[in-house]
């Protein structure tokens, strides 16, 4: 298999059945597996032998079943899901959970610990006290119910061939191939259960997908993938140049969701949350309604406290605060013009918002803070950037990753002039 691949050539049914459950149960090695997967990040797949592979890697677990959720006039609540390929300051889940569960939308969102310089919803919810993110599957069926959300940690039993792989994947250079990327992510959320699952495909600096055509294709791969197992799929090619809001870590990022769901908070988290909802309501069956309305009257937030409750959390307590903090400002005044997701992203890392290896402790009040994004003006000496962190000797690592991540036209110039920043959503696939 893996001298087919090398030489260009289609897997059959069988032997992609054969070698995703030999690697789960160990009979195929990882440097066989890491081999192939380089093979197939250079050579592709195409559309049949990517569904083969996320169907075997769906048979390597269990399946979750929501039909036996009941809305308050006992018929079945419908079930919707969104799945971010994963970005800078992306905390899009925490409000929008909430938000579809105020339309009696029940929204079960499995989700993970981060690993690089790209956060984990997990790992923001935990900077709340008491939080928890393990929850069995009957309490996580009970949340469902009687609250609409719930948030927590993937069960080991869903796709552990992707679990496995994904690691693997992760330390061998294989994470950003298209047919990989889109059966370990359709994989999980196929055997997850879900009616509708809209996705959000990042595209850009800060994104596994640096251009807007691999990202397209990424989408219209995942997109048929979950249409072909009957799940109600579509998605958004977003903006990953530059970090989604105005903070990258953890608590800070909770902080900036809750601001949201107060009716506040900044234009693009809340424009991406609503147009999420929007998606995943109408997947479901509910139309004419405007979400924003439900962040605007606080109907989100009662919905957001209570699934924090439920979850040992204290919405009401004080958030961590870092120990030292660091402030980047403008070299010149002028227009900013580029604010580099990836750049933010690992410095955000460094500072101890994110763990080299999965079992590394993330800093709750680890992150930084933006003061301004592209199309802003700003003036020489004023704040773009703070740095947070518990453990200051990061500081020099953390601006080294920052060096050149920014570039400001000067006032008066023709460039300054004419900036448009790139809109967030950039494509659409109903
Ligand atoms: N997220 C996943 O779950 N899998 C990938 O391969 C990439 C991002």
């Amino acid at each position: 298999m893996i001298r087919a691949k090398r030489d260009r050539q289609r897997l059959s049914d069988g032997q992609i059945d054969w070698v995703v459950d030999a690697y789960t149960r160990g009979v195929v090695a990882d440097e066989q597996m890491s081999a192939l997967a380089m093979a197939i990040l250079l050579n592709g797949m195409d559309r049949p032998e990517i569904a083969r592979w996320t169907n075997a890697m769906i048979a390597s677990g269990e399946r979750m079943d929501f039909s036996q959720l009941r809305g308050p006039d006992g018929g079945v609540k419908p079930t919707a899901d969104k799945h971010s390929t994963g970005g800078v300051g992306d905390k899009i889940t925490l409000p929008l959970a909430p938000l579809v569960a105020v339309y009696g939308v029940a929204v079960p969102q499995l989700s993970g610990r981060g690993l690089g310089h790209t956060g984990g919803t997990l790992d923001k919810l935990e900077a709340i006290p008491g939080w928890q993110a393990n929850l069995s599957n009957e309490a996580m069926m009970d949340q469902l119910s009687s609250l609409g959300a719930v948030i927590c940690a993937a069960g080991s039993g869903l796709a552990p061939a992707d679990k496995k792989l994904y690691a693997l994947r992760d330390v061998t250079g294989t994470v950003e191939a298209i047919p990989l990327i889109a059966s370990s992510i359709m994989s999980k959320k196929i055997a997850e259960g879900t009616g509708t699952l809209v996705l959000d495909v990042k595209c850009g600096s800060g994104a596994f997908m640096k251009t807007e055509s691999d990202a397209l294709e990424l989408a219209r791969t995942m997109v048929d993938l979950g249409r072909d197992a009957g799940v109600n799929t579509s998605a958004l090619l977003t903006d990953m140049d530059t970090p989604l809001g105005l903070t990258a870590g953890n608590a800070i990022e909770v902080a900036e969701s809750v601001e949201v769901l107060a009716g506040g908070g900044p234009a693009d988290v809340v424009e991406l949350t609503v147009e999420l909802a929007r998606r995943m309501l109408a997947g479901a069956g509910i139309t004419g309604v405007d979400p924003a309305e439900a962040l605007a009257d606080g109907r989100a937030m009662d919905v957001w406290r209570r699934m924090i409750t439920a979850q040992g959390g204290d919405a009401d307590a004080p958030m961590a605060t870092a120990r030292e903090s660091h402030v980047v400002t403008a070299g010149e005044s002028g227009v900013l013009t580029r604010l580099d997701a990836m750049a933010v992203g690992l410095a955000a890392w460094r500072l101890g918002a994110g763990r080299a290896r999965k079992e590394d402790p993330v800093q709750d009040a680890a992150g930084v803070r933006l003061h301004a994004k592209p199309g802003d003006s700003v003036q020489a000496g004023q704040p773009l950037l703070t740095l947070l962190t518990d453990t200051p000797e990061q500081f020099d690592r953390a601006l080294s990753a920052l060096e050149g991540s920014h570039s400001i036209a000067p006032a008066g110039s023709a460039e300054a002039a004419s900036f448009v920043p790139r809109p967030l959503i950039i494509d659409r696939i109903d």
